[in-house]
C-alpha cells in the first residue's frame, strides 16, 4: 500500500477512505479526511477513577454551556454570579462551625474544670478546631525561589503584564520542572506567588510566554473564588470533616453505634462538599475563560491560541525529558562529569518541541475535542478555551518581549535551569 517518497515525507493510503496520509517517523499517521487513526492510544489509555471521571464529564458539559452563555452575552454580567453570594454563605457557615467548636472547647475547659467530662470534651473540641483551622500556604522548600532582586528583568515583565491585565505583580516566583504554571498566595499576609514550570516555559516562544503570564496574572485580576482564603479554606475544612466522620469499615458493637450516630452529619458534610464544589466549579471555569482573554490582551490573540496548542503537548514534553534523562545518564556512566549532565537539557527540549509539525497539533486538537482534554478537572476543555480565544475580539497584544528582554530573563533563570535539569536527570533515572 506504500506510495513512493516525496522529499523526506512518505505517503501512505488511508485504509478507510483511500486519501493520501503523510507518514513521519516520530508522529502518528492519521487521516485528515475521515479521521482514521486520530486517537490510536485512546482505547488503551488508563481511565480516570469514577469520581474524577464524573467531574471531568461535568466540567466538559458545564464548559460547553458556559461558553455558549459567554458567546451570547458579551457585555452582560458574568453568568451565575448570583451563586457567589450562596458560595460565601456556605463557606462562612463552615468556618462558623470551626469557631463554635473553638469557643465551646475553651468554655468547657475553663468552666467545666470541676467536672470529669468537661475538660475532656473541651480538649477534644479544641483538637478538632485545631485540625480544621484555616491554612495559609507556604513557600516551597524544595524548589528555586526567585525574589525581585535576583531576577529584575523577569519581575519587570511580570509587572508590565500585571499592569495591562489590571492587577499588581507578585512577591516571589517559584521555578519547578513541571509542564505547568500557576498563581497562589502564601503566608498570613496573602503574598503572591507565581509558579513557573520550566517544562512549559522552555517550549514557549517569547510572545507565548507573555500570553502565559497574562493568563496567570489574570487570575489575580478576576479574584478567583476557589483559591480565595474563605472558600478555599472552607473546602479544606469540609474535606477534613468528611475524613473525620468516615465510618469504621468492620465495626464492632461500639463502632456500629458511632457509625450510626455519624450517619447524618457525614452525609450533610458530603452534601455541602458537593454543593460548594459545584458552585465554585462554574466560577472557576468562568475565571479560566476570563484569564484566557487577559492572555490575549497581554500577548496577542495569536499567541494565546498558540499557547492553547502548546497545552496539548504535555505528554510529548514528559516523554522527551525522560528520553533525555536516560541518554544523559548513559553518557555519565561512560565519561562526562555529573554536573555537566544538565547542560543543554532545556535547549534540546525546546528544539524537540519546536520541530512538532502543524499537522500533529491538528491531530492533538481533534483528540482533545474527542476526549475532552483539559489541564485539570476545574479547567474548561482546552479545545473550548481555544475556540473562545479564536471567536473573541482580536487583540494585538500590549506587551512585547523582545530578544534582549528574553535573553536577560534566560540569564536570570540560568541557575534554576541548571539545578532543575540536574533534578530531572536524577529523578527520571530512579
Ligand atoms: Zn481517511
Ligand atoms: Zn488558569
Amino acid at each position: 500500500m506504500e506510495v513512493p517518497a516525496i522529499g523526506s515525507e512518505r505517503l501512505r493510503v488511508c485504509p478507510e477512505c483511500g486519501a493520501d496520509v503523510p507518514e513521519e517517523e516520530r508522529f502518528v499517521a492519521w487521516c485528515a479526511e475521515c479521521g482514521w487513526n486520530v486517537d490510536p492510544s485512546g482505547a488503551v489509555e488508563p481511565q480516570p477513577g469514577r469520581i474524577e471521571a464524573a467531574r471531568r464529564r461535568l466540567a466538559h458539559r458545564y464548559g460547553e454551556q458556559l461558553l455558549a452563555d459567554i458567546e451570547q452575552s458579551r457585555d452582560r454580567p458574568p453568568p451565575r454570579s448570583s451563586y457567589r453570594a450562596l458560595t460565601y454563605v456556605l463557606a462562612l457557615t463552615v468556618h462558623g462551625v470551626t469557631v463554635a467548636l473553638f469557643v465551646l472547647g475553651v468554655l468547657l475547659v475553663v468552666l467545666g474544670w470541676g467536672t470529669m467530662l468537661g475538660p475532656v470534651v473541651g480538649a477534644l473540641s479544641l483538637a478538632v478546631a485545631y485540625i480544621l483551622r484555616p491554612r495559609w500556604g507556604a513557600l516551597p522548600k524544595d524548589a528555586p525561589v526567585l525574589e525581585r532582586a535576583a531576577a529584575p528583568a523577569l519581575f519587570a515583565l511580570v509587572d508590565e503584564i500585571a499592569a495591562v491585565v489590571g492587577t499588581t505583580g507578585v512577591h516571589v516566583i517559584v521555578i519547578d520542572a513541571r509542564f505547568n504554571a500557576s498563581v497562589t498566595t502564601y503566608g498570613l499576609r496573602r503574598r503572591r506567588m507565581l509558579r513557573l514550570g520550566l517544562g512549559m516555559w522552555e517550549v514557549l516562544t517569547p510572545q507565548q510566554r507573555v500570553a502565559l503570564l497574562g493568563h496567570e496574572l489574570g487570575h489575580y485580576a478576576h479574584g478567583d473564588t476557589r483559591h480565595g482564603a474563605v472558600v478555599g479554606n472552607a473546602l479544606h475544612s469540609l474535606r477534613v470533616w468528611y475524613y473525620l466522620l468516615a465510618p469504621t469499615p468492620h465495626p464492632g458493637p461500639g463502632a456500629l453505634v458511632v457509625n450510626w450516630l455519624t450517619f447524618v452529619p457525614r452525609w450533610a458534610v458530603y452534601g455541602m462538599l458537593v454543593l460548594l464544589d459545584q458552585l465554585t466549579l462554574g466560577a472557576a471555569q468562568h475565571a479560566e475563560y476570563l484569564a484566557d482573554r487577559t492572555a490575549a490582551q497581554a500577548g496577542s490573540s495569536a499567541a494565546a491560541v498558540e499557547l492553547m496548542d502548546r497545552l496539548l503537548i504535555g505528554a510529548s514534553v514528559e516523554t522527551e525529558l525522560r528520553r533525555q534523562a536516560v541518554a544523559a545518564n548513559t553518557r555519565v556512566g561512560r565519561a562526562a562529569p555529573r554536573n555537566d549532565a544538565g547542560v543543554g537539557l532545556w535547549a534540546s527540549l525546546a528544539a524537540h518541541i519546536e520541530a512538532v509539525p502543524e499537522r500533529e497539533y491538528e491531530r492533538l486538537r481533534r483528540v482533545s475535542a474527542l476526549r475532552g482534554h483539559s489541564v485539570d478537572s476545574t479547567h474548561p476543555p482546552t479545545h473550548l478555551r481555544r475556540r473562545r480565544v479564536v471567536t473573541d475580539e482580536r487583540y494585538p497584544g500590549r506587551v512585547r518581549l523582545d530578544a534582549v528582554g528574553n535573553a536577560a530573563i534566560e540569564v536570570e533563570l540560568a541557575e534554576a535551569r541548571r539545578r532543575l535539569a540536574g533534578e530531572v536527570i536524577r529523578d527520571h533515572f530512579r
